[in-house]
């Protein structure tokens, strides 16, 4: 019979955090595939678990995930940890994860600690609807790319970062979100030093000016306000004549009728007016109700 994976999920800085199922699955397995064996021996010391530990991390995830499944497939149970929190969360596991379900292979989640999860529930912003963006890209051209889509990102949004880029991240985010936009500074979760910042981008470059960052961050930035969207998108169809906006929408198969409720909607005018004004611009729209 074919062995299966579990994702366990461990303490992202508070022991007590670990679940009662995780230390029974690590307890269980036939091997733990862990991102830093050192790191994770304390953990496992700390729950008295002697399952045997191998590496797995993101410089042999392909390799070693072909060898976990090897094992897998002839019946081993393999528990997959990482440094902290949840894997597959900016850490290793989503890899051997596809690879499983490639393979056959059952993957099985054992939920608990992840930063991105305790951020935004205790950060004050709200938390029906988040972009997770994890770790903003390196690489300046894809950054530039995802800064450019968070412009307009009306959902509360989460980045992780570490202390030596942090500054740059919030003059980043400044300069895309503006200096007014909302955020939470959320610093050192579960830990002794536990610290959540609610402040503007502008004053968080202030902040940051005066003191170095220390510790693990995680930024929830609030989304962008509906107001805002609508009036940006009002002024752009105000820019517009009122043919092309029409057309915009007959181009999309709308109806006329359709095209011109739209186009009031957009106006934040009514339909009698846009009629009116197209009546005006000598143009043969007729009389609404009748062949619109
Ligand atoms: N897998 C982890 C999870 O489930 O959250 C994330 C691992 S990622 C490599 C590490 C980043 O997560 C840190 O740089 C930081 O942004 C965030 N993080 C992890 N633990 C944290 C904590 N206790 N407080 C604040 N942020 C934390």
């Amino acid at each position: 019979m074919a062995g299966c994976l579990y994702l366990v999920a461990t303490p992202i800085g508070n022991l007590e955090d670990m679940t009662f199922r995780a230390v029974r699955i690590l307890s269980e397995a036939d091997l733990i595939a862990a991102e830093d064996t050192r790191n994770s021996m304390k953990l496992l010391r700390h729950f008295n678990i002697h399952t045997p530990m191998t590496a797995y991390h993101e410089f042999n995830k392909i390799d070693k995930a072909k060898s976990l499944i090897g094992k897998m497939q002839a019946g081993a149970t393999v528990a997959c940890i990482t440094d902290a929190g949840t894997p597959g969360i900016s850490d290793p596991g989503e890899e051997l994860t596809r690879m499983c379900y490639e393979a056959g292979i059952s993957v099985y989640a054992v939920p608990g600690p992840a930063a991105v999860i305790a951020a935004v529930t205790s950060s004050g912003q709200a938390c029906r609807r988040f972009a997770f963006e994890a770790f903003l890209p390196r690489d300046k051209k894809e950054k530039i790319r995802i800064l450019e889509e968070l412009k307009s990102e009306s959902r509360t949004m989460v980045i992780y970062e570490a202390p030596h880029r942090l500054k740059q991240t919030l003059i980043d985010l400044e300069a895309a979100l503006g200096c007014e936009r909302k955020l939470t500074i959320a610093r050192e979760l579960t830990k002794k030093h536990e610290e959540k910042m609610r402040m503007t981008l502008g004053q968080s470059l202030d902040y940051y000016h005066k003191k170095d960052p220390r510790g693990e961050y995680v930024l929830v930035i609030e989304g962008k306000s509906w107001e805002e969207t609508d009036s940006e998108d009002r002024a752009r169809w105000e820019e517009m004549d009122l043919d092309r906006h029409m057309q915009l929408y007959l181009d999309q198969g709308l109806d006329k009728r359709d095209a011109m409720k739209a186009v009031a909607r957009d106006r934040g005018i009514s339909k009698r007016e846009v009629y009116a004004e197209l009546l005006k611009g000598n143009k043969s729209a007729k009389e609404p109700g009748s062949e619109l």
